[in-house]
């Protein structure tokens, strides 16, 4: 290619320039703003035929260029009926938050400057920041000083980087020899209301998903320990190595939290890592009066937490931590001649999963830099309480309780003779007055409220208790006939 064959004037529908950066940024706030303002007002649930949707779709060829004075209103439309509202006060759903404003800051300015994490000699500030953060958590949860981790795409990552850590730490051929390292096959311990991505993982990591051992739960939903000791006692026996135990603190569907320290103790007794899976129950760690319910985090050789669940940043941004930073050498060291520098336990290229690397961690930086840990207790407080609020009132009406968490979800069972949980968060998800979901637990369907949304307000739990009574109505109405037929 000739320079003189080509025009080399920058693109100007890719990078533009000042003066028009600066009008469509503008454009591009006061059009957010306005969507986000709509929301509250709108059904959380999409509304579109997604049929439809897809035509439209193919009128995206590619061909001719489109200004932005048109695709930008259109994605921002397409968002606003298109996605389940994470941001509106009645989406009671999975740990999806409706970020913190400083976290909505911060990928503004990384993608401004998109500086690329994988070594600290290309952004030396953000390495030292994101291990400032790490640490910070780190001493919070009141893992030992020298701990050290680093930020992930998510939990998924974390926990993946906490089986390599602990294969790594089994067996030192592991590295070299992947699981053929190992005399019997390595097995890991969760308990059947874990996150089942463990299933994922161990596919990832090579032992295979039937290495994953799902201990019982007791009847509130915390593993069992005897079934623990048990389990590990029997795969030994049949020639296995037993080389993590996972104790989740906050499990998915009911927010329980395992038994952490004598979980601790019975990893420490059979030789296996102990990883405990806090992915979003650890953000409890910021509060003074809330935190007791994590006792024992302390004892972990490695944890997850997620900034993106109950720290309210944007997504994608978790974390894993470890007491032995050595490990992540061992685990993701490699050398090129091509990287500008090769630090051991600094270089995140040589400490983590991931190659090149999005500064994810400034989000959760800019979030506890403008609130404080005082801040943040105030806003997990306050979601408890709330799920506490929306509790009473349940119960009040007849409602059945079914989980018993630290955390701000709420799994209930409506009155007997009412329609199906299925059936009533069906109609009230149609409706698009709010979002909540099913899970079973112990082997019940169960309506799952949680609260994650720091706008949503005691007038928001008592709309989806109206909602809550009016689609149950049906069978508060079948209720009371057959009552009177009783009478009768
Ligand atoms: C959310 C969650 C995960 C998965 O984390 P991602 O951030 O979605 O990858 C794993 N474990 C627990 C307990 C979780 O809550």
């Amino acid at each position: 290619m000739n320079l003189k064959d080509v025009s080399v004037a920058p693109i100007a529908s890719l990078f533009y320039e000042p003066d028009d950066r600066e009008r469509w940024d503008d454009f591009l706030t006061m059009a957010l703003s306005e969507a986000l303002q709509s929301v509250p007002g709108r059904p959380v649930n999409p509304i579109l035929d997604i049929n439809v949707f897809r035509q439209t779709l193919q009128s995206f060829d590619f061909q001719l260029p489109r200004p932005l004075f048109e695709l930008l209103p259109w994605v921002i439309d397409q968002l606003q009926s298109g996605v389940v509202q994470m941001t509106h006060p009645r989406y009671f759903g999975l740990f999806n938050p409706s970020p913190s404003f400083p976290a909505e800051c911060a990928e503004r300015i990384v993608s401004a400057f998109n500086p690329q994490l994988a070594t600290s000699t290309t952004s030396p500030i953000p390495v030292e920041i994101e291990a400032h953060v790490i640490r910070s958590i780190a001493h919070r949860a009141g893992l030992p000083p020298g701990s050290a981790g680093h930020f992930t795409t998510g939990g998924s990552e974390a926990n993946f980087t906490a089986l390599i850590c602990a294969l790594t730490n089994a067996n030192p051929r592991f590295g070299a020899d992947g699981v053929a390292a190992f005399a019997g096959s390595p097995t890991i311990y969760v308990s059947q209301d874990a996150h089942l991505a463990w299933h994922k993982i161990a596919h990832q990591c090579g032992i295979g998903r039937a290495s994953v051992r799902l201990i019982e739960t007791d009847h509130l939903g915390r593993m069992e320990l005897s079934s623990l000791f048990d389990m590990i006692g029997s795969d030994r026996a049949a020639g296995h190595t037993p080389v993590m135990v996972v104790a989740t603190a906050g499990t998915t569907g009911a927010g329980m939290i395992d038994p952490l320290a004598d979980c601790a103790a019975i990893a420490r007794v059979v030789g296996a890592w102990f990883h405990i899976d806090a992915a979003w129950g650890g953000a409890l760690i910021a509060s003074d009066r809330l935190r007791g319910a994590l006792a024992g985090i302390e004892t972990a050789d490695s944890i997850t937490v997620d900034g993106h669940k109950w720290f309210a940043t944007t997504m994608a941004c978790g974390m894993f931590i470890t007491r032995d930073a050595r490990l992540l050498s061992d685990a993701f060291h490699v050398s090129t001649n091509y990287m500008p520098s090769n630090v051991q336990h600094l270089d995140p290229y040589v400490t983590t999963a991931q190659w090149s690397r999005r500064f994810l961690g400034l989000r959760l930086f800019l979030s506890l830099a403008a609130a404080g840990w005082g801040e943040y207790a105030k806003y997990l407080e306050r979601s408890v309480a709330l799920i506490d609020f929306l509790k009473e009132q349940l119960v009040e009406l007849g409602w059945t309780v079914a989980n018993d968490s630290p955390l701000a979800v709420l799994c209930v069972e409506p009155p007997m003779g009412f329609p199906s949980v299925r059936s009533i968060v069906r109609d009230i998800v149609a409706s698009g007055s709010a979002w909540i979901s099913i899970t079973t637990f112990k082997g019940r369907d169960v309506i799952r409220i949680c609260v994650t949304n720091g706008r949503t307000m005691p007038r928001d739990i008592q709309a989806l208790v109206r909602s809550l009574r009016h689609f149950a109505r049906g069978g508060e109405d079948l209720a009371r006939d057959s009552q009177e037929e009783g009478v009768k």
